[in-house]
C-alpha cells in the first residue's frame, strides 16, 4: 500500500511509525524540516535548557525503518481529482492514500508591528533569535529593557514567563548587569490566565505567578508594537523584548486550497467520522476540526486512529476525548487537570515530567526517549556563551 503523509510533526511522524508496522506499506513523508519539533520542550530551550529536548532529527527517529522515505519539500497545492500534491520545489507527488498533518502557524491578528518586532518560541529559528536578543540586551553596559513582555496567558505564555525569571537572573549575574528592576509581565486580553482550564486552576496559577514575581495584566489589549514600545490598551510600555505566544491559526495551505476542503469558521478542515476529507484524504492533529484539536496528545491519538483505519485494523468511528492537561509554572511546580481531578505543586510537576517521557516514547525508541527526556535538566552551553557576544 502506498501512503503519502505531509508534515513531520506529532501527527505525521506518529502516523508514519504506526503505518510502517505493516511491512507491505510504503510511506512517503513530505515535510519542510529535517527535524521533529517537540513543542512542549521549546519554552525550556528558550530559557537556557538543552535544545536536545526540543528538536530531534527525523533520520534518528526513522533509523532502521526501511519502508519510510522522507522527502524535504513544502506542500503548496493539492488536486484531489488527480490525487496529487505539489511541492514548492515544483515536484508533483501522486498519492493513493494521503494523510495531512501540517500543524498550525503563528498569527498576529493583523496587529501592526508584531510581525516585525515581536519574538516567538515556535521554532528553532525563533528561539535562536530570541536568545541572541536576550544575550545582546543583557550584555549592554546600560539601557537594558526594564520590562520583558510575554503576550498571552495560555500554556505557552505561562510556561515561558515563569521559567524566564531564573534564566534572566543567570544572564544578569553573568553579564554583571546593573539594572536593579527587570519585570516580567504577561499581557492577556481575556479575564484570566489559562482560560481553557477551570477557574480554580486559573486562580492557583495566578497565585503561583505572583509568588514567582511574574506580573499579570488581564483584560488588556495589545494594539501595536513599535521599534521600542508595546501599545497596550492605549498606553505604551517601553520594551524591545516582546514575546508573542498568543495567536495560532490553521496552516495557510488549507486556505490556499480552499476549493478542495470544507473549512470551519476557524479555518480548520471539516472531517468525517474517520477523520477524512474525501475518501482517501485523512486530516489530523491541529488541521482537523475536532473538539480537542490543538494539542499534541490529540495529534498522536489521531495518528493512531487513522493508521488503524488505513491498515484495516479498526472500523470504529472517531471519538474526541479530552486529554489530561498539565502546565509547568516554574521549577518543581505545575498544574494538572483531568476531568474532575486537579493537582498542583511538585506532584503535578512530576506528572508533567512523566508525561514528557511518554511523549518522547511515542516518537522514539526507549533508549533514545530516555536520553532526550534527561536533556530537559541539562543546561545549554551553545547558546549561553562564556564571553559576551558583543565587545
Ligand atoms: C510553544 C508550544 C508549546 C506547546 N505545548 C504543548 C503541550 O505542552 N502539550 C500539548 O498537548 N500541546 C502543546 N502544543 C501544541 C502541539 O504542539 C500541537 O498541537 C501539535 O504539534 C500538533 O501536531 P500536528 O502534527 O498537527 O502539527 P505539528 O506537530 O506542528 O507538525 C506539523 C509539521 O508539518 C510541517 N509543515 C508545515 N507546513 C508544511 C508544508 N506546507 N509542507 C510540508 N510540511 C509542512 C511542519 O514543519 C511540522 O513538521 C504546543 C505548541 C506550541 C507552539
Amino acid at each position: 500500500m502506498q501512503i503519502t503523509i505531509v508534515g513531520g510533526g506529532f501527527g505525521g511522524v506518529k502516523a508514519a511509525l504506526e503505518l510502517s508496522r505493516d511491512k507491505k506499506s510504503h510511506i512517503t513523508l513530505i515535510t519542510d524540516k529535517t527535524d521533529f519539533q517537540y513543542y512542549p520542550g521549546l519554552y525550556g530551550t528558550a530559557t537556557g535548557k538543552s535544545h536536545l529536548q526540543s528538536w530531534v532529527p527525523l533520520g534518528e527517529i526513522f533509523a532502521g525503518i526501511n519502508n519510510i522515505n522522507v522527502v524535504i519539500d513544502t506542500a503548496t497545492k493539492i488536486d484531489k481529482s488527480n490525487k496529487s500534491i505539489t511541492g514548492a520545489s515544483g515536484t508533483v507527488y501522486r498519492y493513493h492514500t494521503l494523510v495531512l498533518a501540517l500543524g498550525s502557524v503563528t498569527t498576529y491578528f493583523g496587529i501592526k508591528g508584531l510581525d516585525q518586532y515581536a519574538y516567538g518560541i515556535k521554532s528553532e529559528a525563533e528561539i535562536k533569535k530570541l536568545k541572541q536578543h536576550l544575550l545582546d540586551e543583557f550584555s549592554k553596559p546600560n539601557g537594558v529593557d526594564k520590562d520583558i513582555l510575554v503576550v498571552g496567558a495560555g500554556p505557552t505564555g505561562v510556561e515561558l514567563a515563569s521559567a524566564l525569571g531564573t534564566y534572566l537572573k543567570e544572564l544578569k549575574e553573568h553579564f554583571k548587569q546593573p539594572e536593579p528592576r527587570i519585570r516580567i509581565s504577561i499581557i492577556e486580553a481575556g479575564p484570566r490566565v489559562l482560560p481553557r482550564m477551570s477557574e480554580e486552576a486559573s486562580a492557583l496559577v495566578a497565585t503561583r505567578l505572583k509568588e514567582l514575581g511574574v506580573h499579570v495584566e488581564l483584560n488588556k489589549k495589545v494594539e501595536e508594537e513599535t521599534v521600542d514600545s508595546l501599545i497596550v490598551s492605549g498606553k505604551p510600555i517601553k520594551s524591545h523584548t516582546v514575546i508573542w505566544t498568543s495567536g495560532v491559526a490553521n496552516n495557510p495551505f488549507f486556505a490556499a486550497n480552499a476549493d478542495q476542503f470544507e473549512l470551519s469558521k476557524n479555518g480548520k478542515v471539516v472531517v468525517d467520522n474517520y477523520l477524512r476529507s474525501g475518501s482517501s484524504v485523512y486530516v489530523i492533529g491541529d488541521n482537523a476540526f475536532t473538539k480537542f484539536s490543538g494539542l499534541a496528545q490529540t495529534a498522536l491519538k489521531d495518528a493512531i486512529f487513522i493508521s488503524r483505519h488505513i491498515l484495516g485494523e479498526s472500523k470504529k468511528k472517531y471519538v474526541a476525548k479530552m486529554p489530561p492537561v498539565v502546565v509547568p509554572v516554574g521549577e518543581k511546580w505545575a498544574i494538572f487537570e483531568y476531568k474532575k481531578i486537579r493537582l498542583s505543586g511538585n506532584i503535578a510537576s512530576m506528572i508533567r515530567s512523566a508525561a514528557d517521557f511518554v511523549g518522547y516514547s511515542d516518537i522514539l525508541p526507549f533508549g533514545q526517549a530516555l536520553g532526550v527526556w534527561r536533556a530537559q535538566t541539562i543546561k545549554e552551553d551553545e547558546y549561553f556563551p562564556v564571553e559576551s557576544p558583543k565587545a
